[in-house]
């Protein structure tokens, strides 16, 4: 039971409106299911939206006891030193370097930080590593990571690192959905594997000596409404953050 209301922050996005009154007008934005996933355990979600002004990032992180580093676009390659390939993705720059040192400054206040998908890239990136471009550029055959079921399908098989926090959570393995075509290929030194798929394709991730800070390469809030299993993250995140905030306080 939490007494203690934790305000968990969401990194947004920028949506340019498709249609409406003023196509091509700019929203921030997440996606809707980070915001229950947090709330449903207790958490006191709040949307942050991308600012690439130091000043004011480091004000939100002020704001915040706990960050959700969300899912979405591919992260422009230059930001981890490599020009871009044939199969990279569309790009949002300005939101790269707004979660690079948005992740950075949560991490150096001390606050839990959960990363998801996109967001497991970007905390690689913010801490030194790399990513393949696209799956087709790892020299083993791999899986299909990209699935064309709906979201909260389980679709493949992740194992879990024995004494890490993954492992902690659910055990040996668990299945889970995946919409990536984007892969950890150096991990950041400051940062170990946690969990892979049957290939070896990096599933999890979390920070040496500081489970607080853990990253996942699926979806887990597309599942939660129908897969109990994947409240657990969004749980122990959130009580995470909550028994966090006693200790600083
Ligand atoms: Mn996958």
């Amino acid at each position: 039971m939490i007494n203690n209301k934790p305000i968990v922050g969401i990194s947004g996005s920028v949506y340019k409106d498709a249609n409406g009154r003023f196509p091509g007008y700019r929203l921030s934005f997440v996606n809707e299911d980070y915001v229950t996933s947090v709330e449903n355990e207790g958490g006191v979600p709040f949307i942050i939206p991308v600012t690439t002004n130091k000043q004011v990032i480091s004000n939100q992180v002020d704001q915040i006891d706990g960050l959700v580093l969300s899912g979405g676009v591919d992260v422009n390659p230059l930001s981890y030193d490599e020009e871009p390939l044939q199969n990279q993705g569309a790009i949002l720059p300005e939101r790269d370097e707004f979660e690079i040192e948005l992740v950075r400054a949560t991490i150096d206040a001390g606050k839990p930080v959960f990363a998801i998908c996109r967001g497991m890239h970007i905390l690689n990136i913010a801490y030194g590593g790399t990513l393949y471009q696209d799956i087709e550029y790892i020299s083993e055959p791999a899986i299909k990571h990209e699935q064309e079921s709906s979201p909260w399908v389980e679709s493949h098989t992740v194992h879990m690192e024995e004494g890490s926090y993954l492992h902690e959570l659910f055990g040996e393995k668990v299945l889970t959905n995946s919409f990536h075509h984007q892969v950890v290929k150096d991990v950041a030194p400051d940062f170990t594997v946690t969990a892979r798929a049957d290939d070896g394709v990096i599933e999890g991730m979390e920070k040496k000596g500081d489970r607080s800070v853990f990253a996942v390469q699926w979806h887990p809030e597309m599942m939660t409404t129908k897969h109990e299993n994947m409240r657990k993250l969004f749980n122990d995140f959130v009580e995470r953050v909550a028994s966090n905030l006693k200790v600083v306080k």
